[in-house]
């Protein structure tokens, strides 16, 4: 068990809160707020306690000098102003005397945040490859060390591996939840636990399938991964997705896992990826040279959704189709639309899956949408997350003799 923010007394401390502020800007404004929003629990909990906070977030992507333009937060200091409905001390710099004296300077409930951390990535990729220098500096101007940053808990940067393992550490709200909700449904979920596994490669995902079919009773496979399993079967299946180097596994988990592995019993073909194409509905065996499978079928459709409803606990990752394509989405819309009207205790995790769920319009209480694209794959594969790990563990009683 790790801490969380809650095993503190924060009050009249100094408390640095690493927090995924990662929001997509276009033209200088912020599209969509959702990972502001969401930070706000664990900051004002902080505040509500008497605490310092001091923010640290990535924004972008930095290689070079000309990419700071573009990715400074000072934008998003502005929106967590209004939203805090207080102000927001933004320091244009990662370190030195401004960020020092700033700090030195705070009252009891003022929050400061630096500069976008990925700007000292300019120098050797200091917050990228975990800097012992950096993370020294970093953790000077703290005293407590809270990761609320599930979207990067996948990495081992300096922002939150360096600073976790000088200071006093917790997870803030959003990592608790996250690594509460999905531990929960891989390793003691109500069954049948029916795992729904789509998107683009199977490459990707070995790590994904290899876990699920040890712990799922049901894995369900849709989107372009199923190719790869149809060609391993010596089915030619056209100009669909295929990844060569994943064949002779997916050969032997599908021996292996028979009675646990669902794949597609018919599908939707087109001959390009787009909304004029031609497309037909066929079966895995009987597909042309010039097609590619673009979604599931109807029959696997309501297969899959006969399965779904019957699950205690489900988990999806992958869309099952080109679902950004009108022509090709049916199989995604029919997935979330029955994930909605579960009863089971759903998790959703990879980013385009959580992109297509609210476009159909996903709405389910017990559902768990998570924020961490590639967070959230490494703990379907079962890793713990170097973000987490980190982070200093509860004092547990010792056992009794
Ligand atoms: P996530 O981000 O949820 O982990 P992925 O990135 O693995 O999901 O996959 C999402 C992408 O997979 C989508 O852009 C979707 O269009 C694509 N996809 C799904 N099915 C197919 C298919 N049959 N052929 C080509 N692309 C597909
Ligand atoms: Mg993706």
């Amino acid at each position: 068990m790790k801490k969380t923010i809650k095993d503190y007394n924060l009050k009249n401390k100094k408390v640095i809160i690493r927090c995924d502020l990662n929001v997509p800007i276009e033209n200088g404004v912020i599209t969509d707020d959702t990972r502001i929003t969401e930070s706000l629990e664990t900051i004002k909990y902080a505040l509500r306690k008497k605490a310092k906070v001091i923010i640290l977030s990535h924004l972008g992507r930095i290689k070079e000098e000309s990419d700071k333009k573009d990715n400074s937060l000072k934008i998003v200091s502005k929106r967590l102003e209004e939203l805090l409905e207080q102000p927001v001390k933004f320091i244009p710099f990662t370190r030195g005397k401004e960020v020092e004296d700033a700090i030195n300077n705070m009252n009891i409930k003022d929050v400061v945040m630096l500069e976008n951390t990925r700007f000292e990535d300019v120098n050797n990729e200091s917050e990228s490859k975990n800097n012992e220098e950096l993370a020294k500096y970093w953790a000077s101007l703290g005293e407590i060390y809270i990761n609320d940053a599930f979207g990067t808990a996948h990495r081992s940067h300096t922002s939150n591996v360096g600073i976790a393992s000088i200071l006093p550490s917790g997870v803030g709200f959003l990592i608790q939840k996250e690594i509460e909700e999905i531990n929960e449904a891989l390793n003691n979920p109500k069954r049948p636990l029916v795992i729904l596994l789509g998107g683009l490669k199977v490459a990707d995902k070995l790590g994904v399938i290899e876990n699920a079919v040890k712990v799922a009773d049901t894995l369900l496979i849709g989107g372009g991964m199923s190719y790869t399993f149809f060609k391993s079967f010596g089915y030619d299946v056209g100009l669909s997705v295929v990844d060569d180097a994943s064949i002779d596994f997916c050969k032997r988990v599908y021996e292996e896992n028979k009675n646990k592995i669902k794949l597609p019993s018919d599908m939707i073909v087109g001959k390009s990826i787009s909304e004029d194409t031609d497309s037909r509905l066929t079966t895995p065996d009987r597909v042309d040279k010039n097609e590619m499978g673009l979604d599931i079928g109807t029959k696997t459709i309501n297969d899959y959704k006969k399965i779904l409803m019957e699950a205690k606990t489900i988990i999806w990752n992958g869309p099952v189709g080109v679902f950004e394509l009108n022509k090709f989405s049916q199989g995604t819309r029919k997935m979330t639309e029955t994930l909605s009207n579960s009863k089971a205790k759903i998790i959703i995790g990879g980013g385009d899956t959580a992109a297509a769920v609210n476009k159909f319009g996903f709405n389910n209480r017990n559902a768990h949408i998570s924020t961490g694209g590639g967070a959230s794959l490494e703990m379907l594969e079962g890793k713990e997350l170097p973000g987490i790990k980190c982070i200093s563990d509860k004092w547990k009683s010792l056992k009794r003799i």
